[in-house]
């Protein structure tokens, strides 16, 4: 197989390009063609079809690829990239002890530089839209944004809005920068905003309340983690007499404006009344594995019509890993015990990994398909190789089998963004170095409580410790 020629993918004109196939929600289209216009799918149909209707195109032919809808990241933190080994380990609520410390020693080229490798690292793996819950660095969300902006991917861009531990009365205040944080991104080409609460529990009732109404009539999402942890279910019920969901319901929170992230540990009744509500849900399933209490119960909820995508939380950076997990953790954590040896089968987490995280986030309508008038974020994926080449199910072996070695390129709002996993107008190993530098010097200053020592320290340890 010839390696495709990025020259005529580069182009800043319409550009009619010809896969194997096209993954669309029924499946994949051999034969199908995409015409790109403007930043968006013009048509979508059958090759001969498409090229009939525009002669004057010269189709890019692409053989042996495949061009899938863009992942969507439906839970990120962007400024937290320089310490994502330092939850290794970790036992749960590490925000407490890592992250809070950690965003806290940005300054604005360090939170930048940070958010814009996290996005540098989203784009390598295939996504092409990444939801920010929100910086706790001491910085303009702007930082973020134009992160985001200088590589090149679509961000969901949350706005902080707790007011617990703010002085008392501060609710009109948080409320008026969230009004203002809705404005100020509104009719953003890749930007969109959102307004974000750590935990129920860190903003008053009020507020939990007027940020859904704000969200609501913006057409944007309110992200909150959500039952993640046992030791804040346990005190919000002591506090409330309330699981936290329970709590959200009471106070007129739930809706389809809310992303909830994780929502690991529910009761069949809190399952219900996301179901009931249309609330959306972030399953973050590498999270669960390295630093949770529990994984959602994903395939319930599917069945259930809860609205799912998935999200890394900042663990790692690879879309097919991420479906492959989200499979893997249901399979392990309900599908073992039930004899289930489908849970949903691949199509199930490689959709809620595109279209059903695009709707979780609030750009269902803008994004997470190949369709005409969606956005055209996508990737061509090389399915010549020992692993995709002999297929009989694609999705599903997309999900098996899939990483991002195979992704020759990534497109956001029409625009060849990464060329097998280096970017196209910046320089990606110019980012990276620059990071490390700041990442020593940001962690070196964060008060940074770490309770796991590091694998080299560990087995010294280990070593040392005789057992009698
Ligand atoms: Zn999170």
């Amino acid at each position: 197989m010839n390696p495709l020629d990025r020259a005529p993918l580069a182009g800043p004109g319409p550009l009619l390009l010809a896969p194997d196939a096209v993954l669309l929600p029924e499946g994949p289209a051999d034969g199908y063609a995409v015409l790109v216009e403007d930043g968006t799918f013009r048509a979508v149909g059958p090759a001969a079809e498409l090229a009939a209707a525009r002669p004057g195109l010269d189709p890019v032919r692409l053989p042996g690829h495949l061009l899938m809808p863009g992942f969507v990241d439906a839970h990120h933190h962007l400024t937290q990239s320089f310490g994502a080994a330092l939850a290794f380990g970790e036992p749960s609520e590490i925000f407490r002890r890592v992250w809070v410390p950690l965003e806290g020693a940005l300054d604005e080229e360090s939170a930048h530089t940070a958010a814009k490798l996290a996005c540098y690292e989203a784009l390598r793996g295939g996504f092409t839209t990444v939801a920010d819950a929100g910086t706790r660095a001491g910085v303009d969300v702007e930082v973020v944004a134009s992160a985001a902006r200088d590589a090149g991917v679509r961000c969901v861009l949350g706005l902080v809005c707790n007011d617990a531990d703010r002085e008392p009365g501060s609710g009109p205040a948080v409320l008026d920068e969230a009004e203002k944080h809705l404005a100020r991104y509104a009719g953003d080409p890749l930007v969109h905003p959102s307004l974000a609460v750590s935990i129920p529990e860190a903003a008053a009732e009020g507020t939990l309340r007027a940020t859904a109404r704000l969200a609501a009539e913006a057409g944007a999402v309110v992200q909150i983690h959500v039952n993640e942890h046992l030791a804040g279910v346990e005190r919000s019920l002591l506090r409330h007499g309330l699981r936290p969901l329970e709590h959200l319901h009471r106070v007129g929170a739930l809706g389809p404006q809310l992303l909830a992230a994780h929502a690991t540990m529910l009761t069949p009744r809190e399952l219900s009344l996301l179901a009931a509500t249309g609330t959306a849900v972030s399953y973050n399933p590498v999270a669960s594995a390295w630093k949770g209490n529990a994984v959602a119960a994903a395939t319930d909820m599917t069945e259930r019509g809860v609205r799912v995508g998935l999200g890394t939380d900042g663990t790692r950076g690879d879309g097919f890993r991420l479906a492959e997990a989200a499979e893997f953790a249901q399979r392990l954590a309900y599908g073992l015990t039930t004899g289930d040896s489908s849970c949903g089968a691949g199509w199930t987490w490689l959709e809620h990994a595109t279209r059903g995280g695009a709707d979780a986030v609030g750009l269902g309508a803008r994004t997470g398909t190949v369709a005409p008038g969606r956005a055209a974020d996508f990737l061509l994926v090389d399915v010549a190789t020992p692993e995709l080449a002999l297929s009989w199910d694609l999705p599903w072996e997309l999900v098996r089998r899939g990483n991002r070695d195979q992704i020759t390129a990534v497109f956001v709002a029409g625009r060849l963004r990464m060329w097998h996993g280096r970017p196209t107008d910046w320089d990606g190993d110019a980012l990276v170095r620059r990071a490390t530098e700041l990442a020593r010097a940001a962690v070196g200053a964060a008060r940074v409580e770490r309770a796991h020592p590091t694998s080299t320290e560990a087995r010294a340890r280990q070593e040392r410790t005789v057992i009698l």
